[in-house]
């Protein structure tokens, strides 16, 4: 399939891109690494006036570390996350989540902005984002703004993001030192999108108290689920088998996914449960805090 026709900018500033943004009065799109939005041309599922590139905009490709953030220029790769060693050392969440994104060829042109901003239910980065409680940064024609997590995704597809906007930049706080963490995921192969996926992070104090825990779902609902009731568990009963057993039956009652061709929702549900429950021990077992 051909792509319909389409005049092609490619600014070499967010201000030239949020010009051409407005020239366009919202029929234009935004093309960065092309890996969802080029099918859905090919598919004709998209038929903007125009794409503004913004591949030829060095200054949206960074990360940086400051004041116990991470931040990520929207334009910087999922590919170079996964090696960086900042990310590692930082938001290791982050780093073994991106392994779980497609294949190496789309992870070298797909970008966490792109990622973000496309808002596909069962992507991986969107999960992380609600588990580490992140925030993303927007420039548009009345100036620029932070979205917190909770606030950007909608539903299927759709964030809070206005048509003449640019997502300039995700900013995700530094996990604490020996955090635990884990994302499970399930998919019919791999590469696939999630059929449901789960970030897990665990904070344990000497003692085995549980100081902090953070669970997202991907691919349980139209959008990521925070798992907070079963959060909660975590945090007043520990991290013992029992309590795990019950966050995961707790989070299995805290999504409402759909059914579809690929799984039902109870199928869905049941696997949030599973997932849940795997991911927590795998976390708490790597990081030494198994009981
Ligand atoms: C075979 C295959 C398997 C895949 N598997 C997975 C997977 O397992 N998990 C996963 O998460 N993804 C997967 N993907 C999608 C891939 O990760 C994409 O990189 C990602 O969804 C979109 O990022 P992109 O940079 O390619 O964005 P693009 O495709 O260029 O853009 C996607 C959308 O976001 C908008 N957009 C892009 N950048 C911005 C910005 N800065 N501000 C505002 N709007 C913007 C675009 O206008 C477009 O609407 C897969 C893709 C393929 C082809």
């Amino acid at each position: 399939m051909k792509p319909p026709k389409f005049d092609y900018h490619a600014p070499a500033t967010v201000d030239e891109a949020l010009a051409l943004l407005g020239r366009y009065g919202g029929e234009a799109k935004l093309l960065a690494g092309g890996q969802s939005l080029m099918p859905l041309l090919n598919f004709r599922l998209s038929r903007p006036a125009a794409l503004v590139d913004l591949n030829r905009i060095p200054a949206l490709a960074y990360i940086r570390e400051t004041d116990g953030q991470v931040a990520f220029g929207a334009m910087t790769r999922q590919r170079t996350i996964e090696f960086s060693p900042v990310v590692n050392a930082k938001l290791p969440l982050l780093t073994e989540a991106t392994r779980w994104v497609g294949h190496l060829p789309i992870r070298s042109r797909g970008t966490i902005g792109g990622s973000i901003a496309h808002a596909d239910p069962s992507a991986e980065y969107p999960a992380v984002l609600a588990a580490l409680d992140g925030e993303v940064r927007a420039r548009g024609p009345r100036g620029e703004r932070t979205l917190r997590a909770g606030d950007l995704f909608q539903t299927y597809l759709t964030t809070s993001l206005e048509p003449d906007e640019i997502l300039t930049e995700v900013r995700l706080s530094a996990m604490p030192a020996g955090a635990a963490y884990a994302f499970e995921e399930f998919s019919r192969r791999h590469g696939d999108f999630a059929i449901v996926g789960i970030a897990a992070m665990v904070v344990v104090v000497d003692g085995g108290r549980c100081r902090d825990a953070r669970l997202a779902t991907a691919g349980a609902g139209p959008v990521p689920v925070r798992l907070r009731a079963a959060e909660e568990i975590l945090v007043q009963e520990g991290v013992g088998e029992r309590a795990i057993a019950a966050a995961a039956a707790r989070a299995a009652e805290l999504v409402s996914p759909d059914s579809d061709l690929h799984a039902s929702a109870d199928y869905r549900r049941n696997l949030t449960r599973v997932l849940t429950g795997r991911a927590l021990t795998r976390a708490l077992a790597r990081a030494g805090r198994s009981r």
